[in-house]
């Protein structure tokens, strides 16, 4: 295949060279980033904010520079293949979000998101709102204005949620939020009322953090990280970063619940394996990049849910969970599946949710951000709407705001439009998983046999090699043949819990 900078308009050269300085830069700041949270001193924070934000005005600088603009402006009536269109295309759009705001609001957010942190921190600390609640409403603010500058024509939310999943309308967006709450509340419900009796393997016991680590990296080994590109840490938050030649994963272990930490090793290679997977000689363009959070999130939720909790991923992991971990030598494949599949919708916190009721925290916070955008909602009612809504999807009522609406992160940075790509990848990963075991001949024993090499080809084949080629809704039509639907998640999910449930 000719490659797309052969024979291109000197023009597109000049934009692909700009663009090669700005993904180096952007790795840097990745890596600094991942040194704070895995391995800096405590005492590191005042050079590394430094050192955080320099890079950032470089970084706009380099995006708004003339020479993006020139070119731009004569490609625009060039003779592109469809690579070099998909490169321009992507190009572009970044060069449009960072032009159009000023730099002056850019600081101004990044510094209130700074103080906002610091309250948020202290807020949850006291479970007070009321210290959180004038930065949160500066933020709106200035999110608002962000938007306007980018577009004052359409909805701020919508333009703001492009910052995270740039294809996907928010319309379809909405529908697929919908119906994930119109059909998972009474799912719920009937869990609720089910008097099917799961296996709780873990409860009553403590496991060893060392041999949970252990017993992570059996599991990496086997479903196939490359330890030569690849690094397993520790953060407080796990998270994933890097590139197609180097992508480093984090977890954290509790005593209590190890399998919370075995899911997420497993949550973040699903992150890894596609960056990882994106193609090499594309590195510094838009085709060697990932599509953006749904996308990223649909891998990661393959691999979690659709693998790590199957009952044939734990026929294959039984017995290294029975070898490292005496207490449970008694458990079964059954066991550990069963108990990897509660249900508990009395949980109030959204990143230790089960699979399903994890969607209902997503709809609520969507909702709320949604009306705090539009200036329907006051920042003041959101304590309040937050409990009328957890009590009405789930049934239960947080007693402090630390439990509710403080629980997150995300509205300290102003990151407002991001929640929904949680929902929207799981979504998609259904939809994927399912064409992977229509494709694979036996899957599921495949992964029985902790054979993976099937599941990865078909992955990289059909999503991770393609980069930012495609739209998020080309990509998912030319990896399924089909359009991006909720329909096979939520087969999925009433036929798995049916089965669990009794239902
Ligand atoms: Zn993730």
């Amino acid at each position: 295949m000719a490659d797309h900078r052969d024979d291109a308009p000197e023009a597109y050269r000049e934009l692909l060279d700009q663009y090669e300085r700005l993904t180096a830069l952007g790795g840097a700041q990745g890596v600094l980033s991942w040194d704070q949270q895995v391995m800096m001193p405590e005492g590191g924070n005042p050079a590394r904010s430094k050192q955080l934000s320099t890079l950032s005005g470089l970084n706009h600088d380099l995006m708004t520079a003339d020479v993006v603009a020139d070119s731009l402006d004569e490609l625009e009536d060039a003779d592109l293949t469809d690579e070099q269109a998909a490169v321009v295309r992507e190009i572009e759009r970044q060069y449009v979000r960072a032009e159009r705001v000023p730099r002056d609001l850019v600081e101004e957010i990044s510094q209130t998101s700074s103080e906002a942190l610091q309250a948020w921190e202290e807020a949850r600390e006291n479970d007070d709102f009321e210290t959180f609640a004038p930065y949160l409403e500066k933020l709106v603010e200035l999110k608002r204005e962000y938007a306007e500058h980018i577009d004052d024509e359409r909805d701020p939310y919508a333009v703001l949620f492009e910052d995270y999943e740039p294809y996907i309308d928010l319309e379809t967006a909405e529908r697929v939020l919908g119906r994930l709450r119109g059909e998972l509340v009474p799912l719920i419900e009937e869990i609720q009322a089910s008097d099917a009796d799961l296996a709780t393997p873990f409860e009553g016991e403590t496991f060893d953090p060392d041999a949970q680590e252990a017993f992570s990296r059996d599991v990496l080994d086997a479903v196939g990280y490359d330890w030569d590109r690849g690094r397993l840490d520790t953060s407080t938050h796990p998270f994933t970063s890097g590139n197609q030649f180097d992508t480093r994963i984090t977890t954290r272990f509790s005593e209590e619940e190890p399998l919370d930490s075995m899911m997420s090793t497993v949550h973040e290679f699903g992150h890894a394996l596609y960056n990882l997977g994106l193609p090499r000689e594309e590195y510094g363009t838009p085709l060697g990049e990932d599509r953006d959070l749904t996308v990223h999130e649909s891998q990661s939720r393959l691999w979690e849910n659709h693998v790590g909790r199957s009952q044939a991923f734990w026929e294959r992991f039984a017995p290294t969970l029975r070898e490292q971990f005496p207490s449970l030598a008694d458990a079964t494949a059954r066991d550990v599946y069963e108990a990897a599949n509660q249900v508990y919708p009395d949980n109030l916190i959204r990143v230790e949710a089960d699979e399903l009721t994890y969607h209902m925290h997503i709809v609520l916070r969507f909702e709320i951000e949604r009306g705090l955008i539009s200036g329907d909602l006051d920042v003041s009612e959101v304590p309040e709407v937050w409990d009328d809504k957890m009590e009405e999807y789930l049934g239960v009522r947080p007693e402090t705001d630390t439990e509710g609406c403080l629980q997150d992160i995300h509205w300290s940075h102003g990151n407002f439009g991001y929640f929904p790509t949680y929902s929207l990848g799981s979504v998609l990963a259904a939809q994927l998983y399912a064409h992977a075991e229509r494709d694979i001949d036996d899957l599921d024993a495949k992964v029985a046999e902790g054979d993976f090499d099937a599941l990865h080809e078909w992955l990289s084949e059909r999503v991770h090699r393609h980069g930012c080629r495609y739209t998020t809704p080309e990509l998912v039509e030319e990896a399924t043949g089909e359009a991006y639907t909720a329909d096979y998640f939520l087969d999925y999910a009433k036929s798995k819990f049916g089965e669990l449930y009794d239902l």
